[in-house]
């Protein structure tokens, strides 16, 4: 019999109507003719709620303690699903990350899996029951509880789906899939059917919130199929897969608008061996997160470099490069704030040229300043002013047809 793998998001576990809905759910997927695991999160804001309740007692709790507050979440979750399908009259039972093996390091708060043992779940399965497990948790080689970092049930459960041999694990969740763009600013984005593992990867890192990334390189490695879809109703969502040949035919995925970005640049630095290692470890050090960065030779002795940190790191960044600045001879540094960085993400972009003219021209046309731009093998970023950000990001979703699915786009050249 297939294995199947659903998990539930928080919003879809929210309540005991919302619970028994997704009991069902797991029943009728059981009734198809599969062995059904189910990962579930937290309900609702539960987490957030616990993380305040943790700041009122210390405002700097222990991430051991962390995590053992917060697991309780997600265990909660599982064991009201399994009482609700026992309710129904079929057999449930539900377990904690711990009590399945699922093995990580140590890192509490952010923990990455290492091993599952899926022995504990296959015995239940061939028993006939439905098996809950909770999401977000692990244990690490000491018995200590540990978490993989928010949104990190999507990766409980894909983890478990590759452990188990699934090749499919169905993601519910309060939107009916993926889109081609942030609905809440291109109103016209439209549901895509598919999309691949490195479009998607390439989407996260851009802030599209879609999955936890972990989760994607998961399914990436051992071939399960994401399903991304609605817990309110029946439809098809957004399917996340391998690189099918059809997805070559389309020039650009999905777009993404980030905001809250500052772009620092430092002019005239000397053009010679170990100067950006010397900024970008000083930079690394001072725990500084680092997007795109740019280097240029302006002449046989100078370079210009320059790089976008999130605006919550500038200031920290700043200081570190005033720090530096002497030892690497740099002439000025500008600091850009108030910028953000226009997006489009797709793999068509490997074979097909023109592209990022596409993108070039859309902006022209609205006489919109590009301020830097960066590319790797299927994104092309540029950074704009942020007064003009929204209104550059709805020109790009039009050039690439954004608004409309595959079949109804141009066909690329
Ligand atoms: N409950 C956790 C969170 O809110 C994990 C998850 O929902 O995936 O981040
Ligand atoms: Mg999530």
């Amino acid at each position: 019999m297939p294995i199947l793998v659903q998990k539930f998001g928080g919003t879809s576990v929210a309540n005991a109507e919302k619970i028994k809905r997704a009991a069902q759910r797991a029943i009728r997927a059981q009734q198809q003719g599969n062995q059904v695991v189910v990962v579930a999160s937290a309900r609702g804001q539960q987490t957030d709620e616990l993380i305040a309740d943790a700041k009122e007692v210390n405002p700097n709790p222990p991430k051991r303690e962390m995590d053992m507050l917060l697991s309780t979440g997600e265990q909660q979750t599982v064991s009201l699903l399994a009482m609700a399908v026992e309710g129904m009259g079929h057999k449930a039972v539900s377990f904690t990350g711990a009590q399945v093996r699922m093995m990580t390091d140590d890192s509490y708060t952010r923990a990455r899996i290492k091993s599952i043992d899926g022995s504990v779940i296959k015995k239940k399965l061939n028993e006939g029951y439905i098996v809950f497990v909770a999401g977000f948790q692990g244990m690490d080689d000491e018995g200590n509880i540990t978490t993989l970092g928010r949104g990190g049930s999507d990766t409980s459960a894909v983890a478990l789906a590759a452990a188990l041999g699934a090749s499919f694990c169905e993601i519910y969740t309060d939107v009916d899939g993926i889109y081609t763009a942030d609905p809440r600013i291109f109103k016209n984005a439209v549901k895509m059917k598919q999309i691949s593992y490195d479009e998607i990867l390439e989407l996260a890192s851009l802030g599209a919130g879609v999955m936890h990334s972990r989760s994607i390189e998961f399914g990436k490695k051992y071939n399960v199929t994401i399903h991304v879809r609605s817990s309110m109703n029946e439809n098809e969502g957004t399917y996340i897969t391998h690189e099918v040949p059809q997805m070559e035919g389309i020039l650009v995925s999905g777009a993404t608008v980030q905001k809250e970005l500052t772009k620092i640049t430092m002019n005239g630095v000397d053009n010679k061996p170990g100067i950006s290692a010397r900024i970008f470890e000083h930079l690394a050090a001072d725990k500084v997160i680092v997007n795109d960065i740019i280097q240029t030779e302006i002449s046989t002795e100078k370079a210009n470099v320059s790089f976008t940190v999130s605006k919550s790191d500038m200031l920290t960044a700043r200081e570190t490069i005033e720090k530096i600045r002497g030892q690497v001879h740099c002439d000025t540094v500008f600091v850009r704030e108030d910028i953000a960085e226009v997006s489009v993400v797709g793999v068509g972009m490997r074979s097909h040229y023109g592209v990022a003219n596409i993108m070039f021209k859309a902006l022209a046309d609205l006489k919109i300043n590009i301020e830097a731009i960066t590319t790797s093998e299927i994104r092309i970023s540029c950074l704009v002013d942020i007064k003009e950000a929204m209104k550059a990001y709805e020109a790009v979703c039009n050039a690439f047809e954004l608004d409309k699915t595959v079949e109804k786009r141009k066909q690329p050249k």
